[in-house]
């Protein structure tokens, strides 16, 4: 099975494990955001953040998707909302990374250390070779570790 096949399978497969959960918000979006003036505006985040991960829904409103790449903290998004919506740089993505046990392969005895490497938090860490867990506290939400996992276990959650 292909890289690809086999994230699809297991993206389909942990659907059932996964809880439906909200949108992910752009990083820097100020607390008292509605994001109202996103349905205006022609959505100059999404053009300027050079990893795509901003994407917009119906309404006009963006949501990160990190199956592609993960935020580099690059503030790019923040300089061109004009709506000043994303207009905290102290204010990063709201949410936390999460892995479904059931779909790592290292929770099922298999060596496989992709999620760690792109964390520069050191927020994942491996009981001796297997089981990683995500140490709230030190992920920002980043979503790096999101789009290497070649079983498609971890996702970004609010
Ligand atoms: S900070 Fe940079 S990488 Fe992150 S969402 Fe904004 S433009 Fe994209
Ligand atoms: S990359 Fe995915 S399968 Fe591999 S250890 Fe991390 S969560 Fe588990
Ligand atoms: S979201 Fe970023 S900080 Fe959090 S575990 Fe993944 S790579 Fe590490």
């Amino acid at each position: 099975m292909s890289t690809s096949t086999r994230r699809n399978f297991f993206g389909a497969l942990g659907s059932l494990f996964k809880e439906n959960r909200g949108p992910i918000r752009p990083p820097y979006a100020s607390i008292a955001a509605t994001f109202n003036e996103c349905r205006s505006c022609e959505g100059m985040c999404v053009s300027a953040c050079e990893e795509k991960i901003i994407h917009r829904d119906e309404k006009g409103i963006p949501f990160l998707d990190f199956k592609a790449n993960g935020c580099s903290d690059c503030h790019k998004c923040m300089e061109v909302c004009t709506p000043n919506v994303l207009s905290d740089p102290d204010r990063f993505i709201q949410g936390r990374a999460r892995i479904t046990s059931m779909m790592c392969m290292s929770h099922h005895d298999t060596i496989c250390f992709s999620c760690k490497d792109p964390c520069l938090e050191d927020a994942i860490i491996f009981e001796g070779m297997f089981r990683p867990i995500i140490i709230p506290e030190k992920c920002t939400a980043c979503g790096y570790c999101v789009a290497v996992c070649p079983n498609a276990a971890i996702e970004i959650v609010v």
